[in-house]
């Protein structure tokens, strides 16, 4: 999506680690304008699914899963990052390695919200080795609901995230593909 690659053109940084940096407008402070139109894209989208909740993963992901949810009118489940390792029996829990902190969280949501037979779309900020997605697919499959998609605004598309989840047989929509990124020379895209 022109518009989104054109904002990351111009606000992005490029950090040692292979970390792009967008806290202008998604990490830090949130233009909520661009995070609509970027929930209406989603929308279209995946306009074929049944989608009966949006599903992602606190912090990042939150404003932009609550604008997609909006456009379905259906409920926004945020899994949380667990403080304890005890894991209690009301919750489905899985773990997942973060990029950006070097380090293994568990994630958990409650099983009231979420039910056998739901059809789930997860939206995410970033694709990068899939780690953060396979772990929310996971709390999905744990409650016998189906992924009905995963939605990401910026695909690291040199990394391996997007072919193991389609391994999974998960449909991947990436509203930025980046090809290649670099602290000297920039940000390229994939060509659509
Ligand atoms: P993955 O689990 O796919 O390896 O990484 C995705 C998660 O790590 C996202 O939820 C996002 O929070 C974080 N992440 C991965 N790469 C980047 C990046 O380049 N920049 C930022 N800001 N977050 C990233």
């Amino acid at each position: 999506m022109k518009l989104l690659e054109e904002r990351i053109q111009k606000e992005g940084r490029v950090l040692p680690g292979d970390i792009l940096k967008i806290d202008s407008f998604l990490n830090h402070q949130i233009d909520v304008v661009l995070m609509d139109q970027l929930a209406e894209e989603f929308y279209h989208r995946f306009a074929c699914e049944r989608v009966d909740k949006v599903l992602t993963l606190e912090a990042s992901g939150i404003a932009s899963a609550t604008l997609t949810a909006l456009k379905f009118k259906v409920p926004m489940v945020f899994a949380k990052k667990s403080k304890t390792s005890n894991i209690d029996d009301d919750l489905y829990s899985a773990q997942a390695y973060s990029y950006t902190h070097a380090r293994t969280n568990t994630i958990v949501v409650s099983k009231a919200f979420l039910k056998a037979g739901e059809r789930i779309l997860i939206v995410d900020d970033f694709l990068a080795n899939g780690q953060a997605s396979l772990a929310l697919a996971s709390l999905v499959e744990q409650a016998g609901a189906t992924v009905a998609g995963i939605g990401i605004l910026v695909e690291k598309a040199h990394q391996a995230g997007r072919g193991l989840l389609e391994e999974k047989g998960y449909r991947v929509e990436s509203l930025a593909r980046v090809a290649s990124m670099d602290p000297e020379t920039g940000i390229t895209f994939v060509e659509d």
